[in-house]
Order: structure tokens, then C-alpha cells, then sequence
């Protein structure tokens, strides 16, 4: 059994990001991976049309100045294959893959309370001691796969797109099925219907939208931004969701209808997900949140040319971004081709499957590839999968039965010396995940910097502190209107979750503070307990 002092699970930006920096702290450090490569969400969803929906300059790591200049991104948002050349690059560049150990799931992690440390076993049955276990599992790595009758039955190919095969998959002269229009069906419908002979779309819930405008970044844009790189990323920082926009103090009710309409004309095809900040309140207040959404209404309906799939897919059902919006590149033109149908669902539920493909109460469809572009059991799927055993024996399964509970979205009662990084109770999917990465794995690499120096062999969460984290993010939530929708932001999407609103809204800015603070005052909400005598300690404030 391999000892180390810190030992972190994925391989995703998160898993390389906190290697980089233990390993820079002198720990020794090893990642576990359970699948044959690194890079996680980009690894895996290697389907057509994937990309990034915040920009590339953006969506990447801050912490080499050296690494922002050399690496030249080619588009706004930039391609799934880009960004794991970019995933890869940084890895050889830091020299991080010989502390990698691949296809190496971990299956149980047990804290032992009388060294303080945890054992983690993997599935090929290699075992580690670490003094801290940090959980870079992903947000989006579990995914959810429908089971509809007859499934074993279909006698062609079935691909989940975020399991898409290493091989390229080629769809010439196919009938192909997507069954979901959540981000990535919305990404890969315009591909792949370029490429298949015919595509039949099953929606479920037609989703709000907001192109991309993406388009390749050229030299000077290239220079522009790499001469004022730091000041780019501190706007990130401080802007709600790491995006860099402003906020706008302004409603959306206080303007007069026609100025609105220009702000929302200037926005349209250039913010992307900034289009939710164009106001402050669209998040806040149905009121406002309906100028946004009769505005994007009339944009995605002016796309579609055929009165009767306007109606269909055009979204009425939930408020503008209380589901994830998405950020396409010519989704809803796709539905102007002649190859191109949509299904819907709502309308004829899909029956079954046969061995030819899928029965709906309207029709029988004939298929060779039908893609379950059907998402994922979002924030906690990766994270209650392995056995995960703290004090006293209690597991993060049972812990979590009702629902996730952290203190600051990092650290659980009864789970010692475990770090979730970019988890449930922090702002995660709400943000650019990368700032929300890079924030926590800094502010954690200081927590075990402060344990070194004052002698200190663990640290926990406080179920009190907990209790008001938990109160805290329900009130931030209660704010807005996100509880309004079934989204995978509050566990509505997997049958039998618990329903409670998951990521910390209270902005990227916001929660940075809060955990500075957390830190100034010597860690409130935390019990530290010495090395040696087990006496409990705090560090005094800075
Ligand atoms: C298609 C897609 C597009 C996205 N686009 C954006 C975007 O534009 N902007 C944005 O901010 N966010 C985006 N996201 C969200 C994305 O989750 C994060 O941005 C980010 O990539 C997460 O990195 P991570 O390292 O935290 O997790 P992941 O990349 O999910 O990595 C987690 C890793 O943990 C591994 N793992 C899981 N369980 C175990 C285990 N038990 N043992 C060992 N290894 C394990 C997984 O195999 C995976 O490699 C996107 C997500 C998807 C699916």
C-alpha cells in the first residue's frame, strides 16, 4: 500500500489543476482516473459539434501566465478536440501524467480516525493511504441513460454523448435518432444532420437558446487579448459567474419597452450566456424574466420556417435560464432542412424500442444510430457511486440521502480531510467552471499550507456551520427563479433524486469572499485538530 499525502480522484481540469498545485507544495501527490484517458468531460464527450459554450480564453487555466501566451485558441469557443489538445498539452507541459494512474477507478475511500488518513481502494485493487482526499469527480461525468422497453431489441448502434466512442463514428447515408435537446443534442443536431440522411430529434422540452456567434479569433484579436490577459481574468473573478460581464444594475421593468428591445438586439448574438445579465433581475423576477424570454421567443421563432415546428419548438414552459440555456450554432435552422424532423414526445410518447428502431404512439421510426443525448445525474452522481466511508462509519451515501449538505460547498461533517472541488453547494455549473476550479483548489492548497505550519493533522466540517450553509444556499435559490423548473440544477431530471437546488447562486464574487473571509477569521465552521494530543485548534486570524 502506497502512501501519499494527497490523493485526488479525476483527471479532468480540476484533477490536473490540483496536481499542478500540491505537487508545486512539495506533497506527494497521485491522481486516479478511472477511464483510459485524461482531460474528463472533454474526454468523454467527444461527440460532434461539442464545444465549449464559454469562451475559450476564458474556459481555460489561469495559473501560468507563460501557458495563457503560448497556447493560440482558433475559435471563440473552441471544439471539443481542441480543448483536450489543449488538456493534453498542458499535461506534458507540467510534466503531470507520470502521477496519473489511468483506467484506475476509485471504489471505497475509509477514514481511519486513529491516523487521520484516508485508504482508498481502486478497482484494480491497489490501495493508498492519504492525509487528504480531494474529489475532483466532475459534475457531469455520470451519465443518465434511459431504459424504454425493448431496448436490448434495437439491432443498431446506441452511443450516449457523453460515452461517445474513441473511434470516429460516421453517420453518411444513416437515419439517425437524437432522443434529448438539452446542450448537447442542441450541438450535435446541426452536425450531424449535414451529415446523416435523415435525423429525427425527440424533444422532450423544448429549450431556450442564445447563438453563439462563434467565429475563428484572428491575430490581432489573439494579441489583444493576450496584452491585457490579467486584467481579463480579474473581471472573471468578479463578475457573478466568471464570465467577465458587468452587471447591469438596472431592471428589466425600470427601461422603456423599446430601449430594452435595443439592449436585448445588442446582446443577442454576442453575449452568449451573458444574455441572462443584460439585467439584473431576469433571474430574479418573472416579470422581467418574461421580456427576455418574449424577446428570444421572437428570435428563435423568426429561424424557423414551418409554422407548425415553430410552435413546438420555441420554449414557453419555464422561465429564460431556469434551466441551462443553450449556446448553439445553428440548432434551430437545422429543423428548415428536409432531413431533419422532430418528434415530440409530449405529444406521442415513445412506446417502445424494435429491433428497427423506435415506436411512438404516433409512428413506427426506422433508425441504424439512435444517440441518448439524455444528460447526466448532475453534482452528486460521481460522488455517491464509490463507497465513501467517514467517522463512525457513516457513508457520504447515507449523509447525503436526503439531499447534499457541505459547509462552503467544500468540506462534510464526518468526512475529514475530503475536498470537494467545484461540488454541489458551490457555485459549479452556475459559473465558468474553470474560475470556480481554480478558486477552490487555491484556497484548499492554503488550508493545508496553514495545517502544515501550525501542526495540524485534520480538518472537518462543523454540522452547525454546515446546517447554515445548507439554510444559506436555500435562501440564495428561494431569490431566484431556478426552483421554478425541473433542471438538474435541483435533481428534477433522475427519477427518485431528492428535489433541492444544488450550486451556490450567490455568484462566483460572492462565494470567493465568503471562503476569504472563512480563511481570514481562521477557518469558523471548521474543527482543526492537532497532530499530536488530538486537542482542538484554530489558527488565529490573519
Ligand atoms: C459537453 C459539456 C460541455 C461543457 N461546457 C462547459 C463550458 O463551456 N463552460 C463551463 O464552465 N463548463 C462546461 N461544462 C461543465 C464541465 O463539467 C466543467 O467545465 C469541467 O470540465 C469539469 O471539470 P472537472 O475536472 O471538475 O470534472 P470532469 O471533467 O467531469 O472530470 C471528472 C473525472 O473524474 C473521473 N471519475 C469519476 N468518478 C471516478 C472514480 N470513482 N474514480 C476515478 N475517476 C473518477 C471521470 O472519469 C472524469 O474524468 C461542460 C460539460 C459538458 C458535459
Amino acid at each position: 500500500m502506497d502512501a501519499v499525502d494527497v490523493l485526488i480522484v479525476g483527471a479532468g481540469f480540476a484533477g490536473l489543476r490540483a496536481l499542478h498545485t500540491f505537487r508545486g507544495m512539495g506533497k506527494r501527490t497521485v491522481v486516479l482516473e478511472a477511464s483510459a484517458g485524461i482531460g474528463g468531460v472533454w474526454y468523454h464527450n467527444a461527440y460532434p459539434g461539442a464545444r465549449c459554450d464559454v469562451e475559450s480564453y476564458d474556459y481555460s487555466y489561469s495559473f501560468s501566465p507563460e501557458l495563457e501566451q503560448e497556447w493560440r485558441w482558433s475559435e471563440r469557443y473552441a471544439t471539443q478536440p481542441e480543448i483536450l489538445r489543449y488538456i493534453e498539452h498542458v499535461a506534458d507541459r507540467f510534466d503531470l501524467r507520470r502521477d496519473i494512474r489511468l483506467e484506475t477507478r476509485m471504489s471505497s475511500a475509509v477514514f481511519d480516525e486513529a491516523t487521520d488518513r484516508w485508504t482508498v481502494t481502486a478497482s484494480t485493487g491497489q490501495r493508498w493511504t492519504a492525509q487528504h482526499l480531494v474529489l475532483c469527480l466532475g459534475q457531469l461525468s455520470s451519465t443518465k441513460a434511459p431504459a424504454f422497453p425493448g431496448q436490448d431489441q434495437f439491432a443498431g448502434r446506441i452511443i450516449h454523448s457523453g460515452e461517445w466512442p474513441r473511434d470516429k463514428v460516421g453517420f453518411a447515408g444513416e437515419r439517425v435518432a437524437i432522443i434529448g435537446t438539452g446542450s448537447s443534442g442542441m450541438q450535435m443536431t446541426p452536425v450531424i444532420a449535414r451529415e446523416a440522411a435523415h435525423l429525427t430529434v425527440f424533444q422532450r422540452t423544448p429549450n431556450y437558446s442564445v447563438p453563439a456567434a462563434n467565429a475563428p479569433l484572428t491575430e490581432a484579436e489573439d494579441r489583444a487579448v493576450k496584452a491585457h490577459y490579467p486584467e481579463r481574468r480579474a473581471a472573471a473573478r468578479n463578475s457573478p459567474t466568471g464570465l467577465g460581464f458587468k452587471v447591469n444594475r438596472v431592471s428589466a421593468l425600470d427601461v422603456p419597452a423599446e430601449e430594452r428591445e435595443t439592449a436585448y438586439e445588442a446582446a443577442w448574438d454576442r453575449y452568449g450566456f451573458g444574455f441572462a445579465l443584460v439585467y439584473h433581475d431576469i433571474l430574479l423576477s418573472k416579470d422581467a424574466n418574461d421580456t427576455a424570454a418574449d424577446f428570444i421567443r421572437r428570435k428563435i421563432a423568426a429561424k424557423i420556417e414551418k409554422p407548425a415546428l415553430r410552435e413546438k419548438l420555441v420554449p414557453k414552459d419555464h422561465a429564460f435560464a431556469a434551466r441551462r440555456p443553450s449556446v448553439d450554432s445553428g440548432y434551430f435552422e437545422a429543423f428548415n432542412r428536409n432531413n431533419v424532423e422532430l418528434a415530440d414526445v409530449r405529444e406521442a410518447p415513445i412506446v417502445e424500442f424494435t429491433a428497427t428502431g423506435i415506436r411512438t404512439l404516433a409512428k413506427a421510426h426506422a433508425f441504424d444510430t439512435i444517440i441518448f443525448a439524455t444528460g447526466f445525474d448532475a453534482f452528486t452522481g460521481s460522488l455517491l457511486k464509490p463507497e465513501i466511508v467517514g467517522r463512525g462509519g457513516i457513508t457520504l451515501k447515507r449523509k447525503w440521502a436526503a439531499g447534499p449538505v457541505s459547509q462552503l460547498g467544500v468540506a462534510v461533517a464526518g468526512f475529514p480531510n475530503m475536498h470537494i472541488v467545484a461540488g454541489p453547494g458551490s457555485p459549479s455549473l452556475l459559473s465558468n467552471v474553470m474560475v470556480s476550479i481554480e478558486e477552490q483548489i487555491d484556497w484548499f492548497a492554503r488550508l493545508v499550507r496553514t495545517m502544515d505550519e501550525r501542526g495540524i493533522g485534520a480538518v472537518e466540517a462543523e454540522a452547525e456551520a454546515e446546517r447554515a450553509w445548507v439554510e444559506h444556499v436555500n435562501e440564495r435559490a428561494r431569490e431566484t427563479l431556478y426552483m421554478t423548473a425541473d433542471s438538474y440544477y435541483n435533481g428534477a431530471e433522475v427519477a427518485g433524486k431528492p428535489r433541492v437546488f444544488m450550486p451556490y447562486s450567490g455568484g462566483v464574487r460572492g462565494y470567493r469572499r465568503i471562503l476569504e473571509r472563512c480563511e481570514a477569521d481562521g477557518y469558523p465552521g471548521f474543527r482543526l485538530v492537532a497532530r499530536d494530543g488530538r486537542a482542538a485548534v484554530r489558527p488565529t486570524a490573519a
